[in-house]
């Protein structure tokens, strides 16, 4: 999949995108990211691409010009067509879900603002939906976009040395959070790690797995219940 990234800060997400799962996932030629600089598309001698808000208040806003322009060369880069989306602090809360919606897509455009945001003709003119990446403001959406990135580079096939992992994540497929884990050494100072875990006795193993992960799920995001896929099973373990 190809994922461009409009940006005043393209060196921020080539370099987030080139480390880790979602460098492995480009060097595999799983993903590939591009990020455009709207600066690139500015004109005059100062390359202007922010100017006052209407209405007077603090801050600058992102000027329609440089970002239709830089928008227009990054649709145009290739032929799938692009989705836009805009990081905002507006936008709907990015969830597991959404984040697989977007994994399984050919591609898709990133839109990070800066300043007081972006004009909001761009916004309505260009744009196909808002993700947030939480309930807080940052400064600027590149932090937001390699989110984005990185939750969808390590979904596509292959990305992970291990695809199960992916599967047994927190959220993924019956909608649980994921059980502790432990390595080596056996015995710490510390604690121990829990001797089932040691026994050898896979169905054992499996069955305390799934009781941690029902009981972590039921204390910290007891929300996650409602929706998630449970066994007849699942409910006699809860009820206990
Ligand atoms: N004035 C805007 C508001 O209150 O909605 C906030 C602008 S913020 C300082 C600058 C940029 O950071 C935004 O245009 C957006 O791209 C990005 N941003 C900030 N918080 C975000 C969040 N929670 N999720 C995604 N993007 C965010």
């Amino acid at each position: 999949m190809r994922i461009d990234v409009v940006s005043l800060f393209p060196e921020f997400i080539a370099q987030s995108a080139a480390v880790g799962v979602v460098g492995r996932a480009q060097q595999r030629d799983l993903l590939d990211v591009h990020g455009w600089n709207p600066r690139d598309y500015a004109q005059g001698g100062y390359r202007r691409v922010d100017d006052r808000p209407f209405g007077g208040g603090p801050g600058m806003v992102m000027m329609i010009e440089p970002l239709q322009a830089c928008l227009r060369a990054a649709r145009e880069a290739d032929a799938r067509p692009a989705p836009v989306f805009y990081l905002s602090p507006q936008g709907a809360p990015l969830t597991q879900t959404r984040v697989r919606q977007l994994a399984a897509m050919p591609r898709f455009i990133l839109l990070c603002g800066r300043y007081e945001g972006v004009d909001e003709r761009v916004l309505a003119a260009e744009v196909d939906a808002e993700i947030s990446i939480g309930d807080y403001v940052l400064s600027g959406g590149e932090l937001a976009a390699a989110v984005v990135i990185d939750a969808v580079a390590r979904l596509q096939d292959g990305a992970l040395n291990d695809a199960e992992s992916a599967v047994q994540d927190s959220f993924e497929g019956d909608g649980l959070l994921d059980c502790p884990h432990y390595t080596h050494p056996a015995s710490h100072p510390l604690g121990e790690v829990p001797a089932v875990l040691r026994s050898g006795d896979h169905a054992a193993i499996a069955r305390w797995r799934r009781m941690q992960a029902l009981g972590r799920t039921w204390l910290r995001r007891p929300d996650l219940l409602d929706e998630a896929a449970l066994s007849k099973a699942d409910a006699q373990l809860l009820a206990q």
